[in-house]
């Protein structure tokens, strides 16, 4: 008697469809393949169907592509054929997060030491999990140590601070004072002209960047190599955000925001507490915008795994307008430099950003 059988993907192996492609997002390892929306089809179909019959579950004119895509699925470890799919359920997609504030960006170039500690016991209070802490130009080495020496007793998982290249010296402060830290996970030195100098320093821990980053225009930069292709990162992004949600940002001037390079300012840290903030409906209503609420996102096969920045757009008025600073174009599978995109300049030219 023929054994029927289906061919299932692993459960952390999730196909999303976009308008002229598919991706299968691998979320145990990090990668995601790009798959015709035919072989898409057809893993849905076996997705659906207990039983399929290899040879009834393809026309024979698609039997060869579907035939040699299997054999990659397999050799990659994406999928596998089976009789028993009621053995293998699929990944839950719930996601929730009991941190009032996850992420914090904290500008701490000009901010007061009285303000530093405002804001820790702020982010503290709020079970903030990860803060990214920026320094554009000039550190103040004691009030960095400062600032970081106020977490030693929180639920803080992760630091990541970004530094500008000095070359007359940060070099004993990084090794001794910021990379022994166990809070700091990622130092991102930046406008670096001497890579001899910091080079040694753990690669693990340590990025170096030819560009200076002067101000907070460098960030909203849509890059295939910063996907994050992760179970927390693609389950928040179905219901929320996934740059905004549950973020907060502190500006170099005090001022609190949703994100440093957005206008709209919810008061001062030196008159208003973070906490206060987090309360108001209007500071919280980019949280749950989706990308499947996003002009030319909704149809994009990368949108799971892709940051969704809504502080510049390709049309300033619109909040549902798609981020100005990704090149790619879904209908047609191409990436190009959005910076030089004629039909942009009218956006690029409204935020200005010849500062950086
Ligand atoms: S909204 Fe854009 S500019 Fe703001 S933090 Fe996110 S990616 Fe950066
Ligand atoms: S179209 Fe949208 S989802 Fe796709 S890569 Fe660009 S910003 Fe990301």
């Amino acid at each position: 008697m023929k054994i029927k059988k289906t061919f299932r993907l692993f459960a952390n192996c999730i196909v999303v469809e976009g308008i002229s492609q598919a991706t299968i997002c691998d979320l145990h390892r990090g990668d995601v393949y790009i798959i015709p929306l035919e072989i898409a089809s057809f893993l849905k179909v076996c997705e659906n169907e207990n039983s399929i019959d290899e040879r009834d579950a393809y026309s024979s004119e698609s039997k060869e592509a579907i035939t040699e895509y299997i054999d990659f699925f397999k050799e990659k470890e994406l999928g596998f054929w089976t009789d028993e799919p009621e053995s293998f359920p699929n990944l839950n997609m719930k996601w929730s997060s009991p941190e009032i504030i996850n992420n914090a960006i904290v500008e701490i170039e000009s901010i007061e030491k009285s303000s530093l500690l405002r804001i820790a016991n702020s982010l503290k209070e709020l079970l903030c999990k990860f803060i990214e802490i920026r320094l554009y130009n000039s550190i103040n080495k004691e009030d960095l140590s400062y600032f970081l020496s106020l977490f030693n007793d929180s639920t803080l998982k992760g630091i990541t601070i970004f530094i500008p290249y000095l070359e007359n010296g940060i070099l004993f402060f990084l090794k001794d004072e910021i990379l022994t830290n166990p809070l700091v996970s990622l130092v991102v030195i930046h406008g670096v002209r001497d890579y001899r100098l910091y080079n040694h320093l753990p690669k693990n821990k340590v990025k170096l960047l030819e560009k200076k980053i002067s101000n907070n225009t460098h960030c909203g930069i849509i890059d295939p190599n910063m996907f994050s292709i992760k179970i927390p990162v693609f389950t928040e992004s179905m219901k929320f955000n996934s740059c905004l949600n549950k973020k907060i940002s502190i500006c170099e001037n005090g001022d609190i925001k949703n994100c440093p390079s957005m206008g709209k300012s919810y008061g001062n840290i030196k008159d208003v507490s973070l906490t206060k903030v987090v309360k108001n409906k209007e500071f919280k209503k980019y949280w749950s915008i989706t990308k499947d609420q996003v002009a030319g996102c909704k149809d994009c096969e990368f949108r799971r795994v892709c940051t969704d920045c809504r502080a510049y757009l390709e049309n300033p008025s619109d909040i549902f307008s798609k981020p100005l600073k990704c090149g790619y174009n879904p209908l047609t599978n191409e990436w190009t430099e959005w910076s030089t995109n004629p039909l942009k300049k009218e956006a690029i030219d409204y935020y200005d950003f010849t500062s950086n």
